[in-house]
């Protein structure tokens, strides 16, 4: 196999980008999972269940939405770096399977620090923080009429709709297949940002990874 074969073959594979902590990410998306999909969907008990979506990550992103992660093994997240929001995110960016701060850990680790140029430790758990507020997930799709069911079957385009409805601009699903009904299940919804990371940015492929034209909303 010759070099350059096995260098296009890299160029298709989707493999995460890595980044250097300077400035090479184009916009950021805030990642909120919605944990009953989530835990259906990894199948690993969950230690809990909120009735809300909460924060998986707020990650800085690559050109055409590639996906930048860090392999930078320096600069790690220290408690006291956070305690000023160590309740908010206790509150709102919890693991539902492990360790609150083992996740806060690596999602800094592998996220915000391809943006610690821009925003330190405490900003990026700040910006965060703040954007989730900003946007209810759950209560922006019940405005739509778009509540947790066990088998309702939901537009995938009217999820989509609900939330362009409160950002005017375009979110990113992210959906697992329920073996069982064989239909697209939610799990997560992204929403994007510029560079500043406060600023509204259509994600590059609203219907991500749920498949066909119809999805539940697990309950
Ligand atoms: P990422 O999806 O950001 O690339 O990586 C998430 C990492 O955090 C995984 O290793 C996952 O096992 C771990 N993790 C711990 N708690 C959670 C959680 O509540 N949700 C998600 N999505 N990942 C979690």
């Amino acid at each position: 196999m010759s070099m350059l074969f096995v260098f296009y073959l890299f160029l298709l594979l989707d493999v995460p980008k890595s980044c250097i902590a300077e400035k090479d990410y184009e916009f950021f998306m805030l990642a909120q999972q919605w944990p009953k999909g989530y835990c259906n969907r990894v199948g690993v008990p969950c230690k809990s269940r909120p009735n809300k979506f909460t924060i998986h990550g707020l990650w800085p992103q690559g050109r055409n939405g590639q996906l930048i992660t860090n392999g930078n093994d320096s600069n790690h997240l220290a408690y006291d770096d956070i305690k000023p929001v160590e309740n908010q995110l206790s509150l709102n960016w919890p693991s539902l399977i492990g360790k609150d701060f083992d996740f806060w850990y690596s999602e800094w680790k592998k996220h915000g620090t391809c943006s610690e140029k821009e925003f330190s430790k405490l900003e990026y758990f700040k910006l965060a923080l703040h954007n989730y507020a900003q946007n209810d997930l759950m209560g922006i799709l019940k405005r739509a009429n778009i509540v947790p069911n066990k088998k309702q079957l939901y537009n995938i385009s009217s999820v989509v709709a609900a939330v362009h409805q409160h950002t005017q601009h375009q979110p990113r699903l992210v959906c697992y297949l329920d073996t069982q009904l064989n239909v697209s299940a939610l799990y997560e919804i992204g929403i994007c940002y510029g560079e500043d990371g406060k600023s509204y940015k259509n994600c590059l492929d609203p219907h991500g990874t749920c498949r066909g034209t119809e999805l539940i909303y697990p309950k």
